[in-house]
């Protein structure tokens, strides 16, 4: 499996990605929204797109659908619930799918609800396993939920899912907010040397060229995966006074989701 990482340097700072197989040069595009950068880089490594994959429903993810079908005929593959909200989805996915590219690469669709009620992630079930999270989790983030979404229902997935994968799973969502994601983590949990360090080593990096974390990094530099930290509970508590004495770990998710809105 070959993951090429595609900076659109749009004003969302959008992430499109392609994921190849080695032998057969098929490549499946995630979210392509700058489908002319997508097909370039398909073509300087000479790799043909044959499936598209909409993380989810949001337009920032699914406005280049059009295009990129017209330019190679790829199948359109999304949540099978995202049905009446994505034109021409041609493969509906459900929790376990198997999604082929050529004949090396095979990912599995996560039903990861939260940021929208149909978001998929992609699991490559590789030697050093992969997560293609969407809008689900970022570098040292957690995405929204106010586009259809649910805080309740992020947590879940957080909890159930995502911090149950492989300390090595590499992390690449779908947008670049590592640099702000860390400040706020910062402002969660001063005291976080991790963080730290690496925002002092990630600030004015080039997203052409972005580091990429992993879920070991992620618990250690991502507050919505540090929801025992005595510092980000005393300090959470500065803003919410009623917080009990040992809040469960829903709580503090759902209380660091709700500042997150307004920070
Ligand atoms: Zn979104």
């Amino acid at each position: 499996m070959i993951v090429k990482q595609i900076w659109t340097a749009n004003a969302y700072r959008n992430f499109n990605y392609l994921i190849a197989c080695s032998d057969t040069g098929e490549a499946l595009a995630v979210d392509p929204l700058d489908h002319e950068k997508c097909l370039r880089a398909a073509k300087a490594a000479g790799w043909t797109i044959t499936q598209i994959l909409n993380t989810h429903e949001h337009r920032d993810h699914t406005g280049g659908n059009d295009a990129m079908v017209a330019k190679t005929g790829a199948k359109i593959l999304a949540h099978k619930n995202a049905r009446d909200k994505i034109a021409g989805m041609d493969r509906g996915l459900a929790a376990g799918d198997v999604i082929k590219v050529g004949k090396t690469v095979e990912l599995e669709a996560l039903d990861t609800p939260g940021h929208t009620m149909s978001h998929i992630c992609l699991l490559a079930h590789t030697d050093q396993p992969a997560l293609f999270c969407g809008d689900t989790l970022f570098n040292a983030g957690a995405g929204n939920c106010h586009n259809g979404g649910h805080p309740a229902e992020l947590y879940n997935t957080f909890s159930e899912q995502l911090a149950r994968l492989p300390d090595g799973t590499r992390i690449y969502p779908g947008h670049d907010y590592i640099e702000n994601n860390l400040r706020f983590t910062l402002d969660r949990e001063p005291d976080n040397t991790n963080a730290r360090d690496m925002l002092a080593r990630l600030s004015g990096q080039d997203p052409g060229n972005a580091f990429v974390t992993t879920l070991d990094i992620e618990r250690q530099i991502n507050t919505f995966f540090r929801l025992q930290s005595p510092t980000v509970i005393a300090r959470l508590r500065e803003a919410f006074p009623d917080l009990p004495d040992k809040p469960d770990q829903r709580t503090v998710f759902l209380k660091l989701r709700e500042l997150r809105n307004t920070w």
